[in-house]
């Protein structure tokens, strides 16, 4: 009988965000992170996106477990909304179940979490998980071997090979040469990076850069960070400590991340070296280092607002020293600058990545991902985790390397990898796509609802209100137009007269021939988008309100 391993990545190819992989041998299936994405600018509204997982609803019963690589967003995101439609066991290392908890308590969602180490193997069902360390911007992450009697699948996570990282432990070469040894199949890899020459930094690298600046910082020092990069976080506290200043922390994610890395012991400083935010303004500047979220100029965190001068306890003044120890996702670029603005106007110093390293990336370049495919010696290459443009990157550096264009698989989310007696190829598609979430609404934001924001944002609102009596087809009240976002009433009054007649008018000739409530609607929103669009180029939304008279009984 052939032996046939399946791969489906329901997010995370063709896209960076929203990570999730599907593997299914004979009917048992395991699936690897269930994460979120941030939205794009032209999705008005939509807190988050998520992975359409009507593949996992339909195949519940054969869900063995979700296991995960690391604690970031990407990655975990989207577990809350997940594990409300799929009752099935999650595992993870104990910072990213930690990162997990908060979460699951935020939304009151219920979960078996179970805990294991990297270099442990779990057995799930006929599958063989090997798991393994590796580097990446937060500590405790892995990679995955998921072995089955069709082959084994190498699965990095995110990563870097870094030589030096600040908990000392370095990503498992160990393993990774033996899986490769043993004989790999597949090696589904990280490809954020894989247009990136040479090697990327050590995080050691960054602290060497604080050293140098807390050196001859001589007011407060303000470094601004992801909240989950627990050792950038763990170089702030131990430049403070040799600096002899004092830590204090800004921002709810990243009080809520050092507080759980600090009780899970992966973030560790004296006591003493802690300050509370109320008690800062008692120390004298040069004793100070405040750790704030907002590296990504998002609007209400807590660097932006220290820089607009509307956080309630610290403002930016002349003498501070700002470290932006980050690079702007792409899309952030702008509202990163106007923060840079916002603290040069207020007389600080700023310091970002180009002026001095203050910040290294957590994925692997091209050297390390050359390393890692010699080292796994792998039949196919699927690179995940990156844009067409980073998979694309990645095919050609495998070819270089040797691999034939046949080996290399781009994948779009939805597509199905059939792996049989060894032969791997792509097999058809399921279902797959983004799940918007607005507020407390999964999937209720559809393309319509969109578009329809999008129209208001752009162009407005205009309603259109009558009251009909339908009985003796007579238009008795109204029209009224309202609006708002279209134009402004009291500067366009002939306008809106002459849009109120004419709406008039083809009201009362659909009457002469009807009362249907389709046909006058339709009078009204035809009347008014052809009057509005020849007198003003514009397309707002048009709302008929149209209401039945009360009959006197
Ligand atoms: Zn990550
Ligand atoms: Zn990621």
């Amino acid at each position: 009988m052939s032996e046939k391993l399946t791969f489906i990545p329901l997010g995370g190819v063709g896209e960076i965000g929203k990570n999730m992989y599907v593997f299914q041998y004979q009917n048992e299936i395991v699936v690897v992170d269930s994460g979120l994405k941030f939205p794009e600018d032209e999705m008005l509204g939509i807190d988050y996106v998520i992975p359409n997982i009507s593949y996992l609803t339909e195949n519940q019963d054969k869900i063995k477990a979700i296991v995960l690589t690391h604690g970031h967003e990407d990655h975990i995101g989207a577990l809350p909304y997940v594990l409300k439609q799929l009752n099935v066991p999650v595992y993870g290392t104990r910072l990213t179940l930690g990162l997990l908890k908060v979460k699951l308590e935020e939304h009151k969602v219920k979960a078996k979490l179970y805990e294991f180490k990297g270099g442990d193997t779990l057995k799930l069902g006929k599958f063989r998980i090997g798991t393994f360390h590796v580097n990446h911007s937060i500590p405790d992450s892995v990679g995955l071997a998921i072995q089955t009697p069709a082959g084994t699948v190498l699965h990095t996570g995110d990563f870097k090979l870094d030589q030096t990282p600040i908990d000392n432990r370095v990503t498992d070469y160990y393993a990774l040469t033996h899986y490769g040894r043993s004989g790999v199949l597949a090696l589904l890899c990280d490809s954020t990076n894989a247009h990136r020459q040479g090697y990327t930094k050590s995080e050691r690298e960054v602290g060497k850069t604080f050293d140098d600046i807390f050196h001859r910082a001589e007011g407060r020092i303000i470094v601004a960070s992801f909240a989950s990069n627990i050792h950038r976080v763990q170089q702030v506290f131990d430049n403070a400590v040799k600096h002899n200043r004092k830590v204090a922390v800004v921002g709810r994610s990243m009080v809520n991340y050092v507080n759980t890395a600090t009780e899970l012991g992966y973030l560790t400083y004296p006591e003493s070296s802690f300050v509370q935010l109320e008690e800062l303004n008692k120390l004298p500047a040069h004793k100070v280092v405040i750790v704030s979220t907002g590296s990504q100029g998002e609007p209400l965190s807590g660097l932006t607002r220290m820089a607009s001068g509307s956080h309630p306890r610290v403002s930016i003044v002349p003498g501070d020293t700002v470290i932006f120890s980050s690079t702007p996702v792409p899309g952030n670029e702008k509202l990163v600058s106007r923060v840079i603005d916002g603290i040069t106007k207020a007389g600080a110093k700023v310091i970002y990545q180009g002026v001095a390293d203050v910040h290294v990336s957590g994925h692997a370049s091209r050297e390390e991902l050359k390393l890692i495919i010699n080292m796994v010696k792998p039949k196919y290459i699927v690179p995940f985790h990156g844009e067409y443009f980073h998979q694309a990157a990645f095919k050609q550096l495998a070819e270089m390397m040797g691999y034939d264009s046949e080996e290399v698989f781009c994948l779009e989310n939805g597509d199905v990898v059939e792996f049989t007696d060894g032969v791997g190829k792509v097999a058809g598609t399921v279902t797959a796509g983004s799940v918007l979430v607005d507020g407390i609404g999964v999937g209720d934001v559809g393309n319509v609802v969109l578009r329809d924001r999008q129209n208001l944002a752009a162009d407005g609102v205009l309603v259109a209100a009558a009251t009909i009596d339908r009985q003796n087809r007579k238009l008795v009240a109204g029209p009224d137009l309202i609006t708002r976002g279209f134009v402004y009433v009291k500067e366009s009054e002939e306008l809106m007269a002459e849009a109120t007649a004419q709406v008039a008018k083809a009201l009362e000739k659909v009457l002469a021939d009807t009362a249907d409530w389709g046909a006058l609607r339709g009078a009204v929103r035809d009347t008014l988008s052809s009057i509005v669009y020849e007198k003003t180029r514009r397309r707002p939304v048009i709302l008929p309100v149209l209401l039945e008279a009360k009959r006197n009984s």
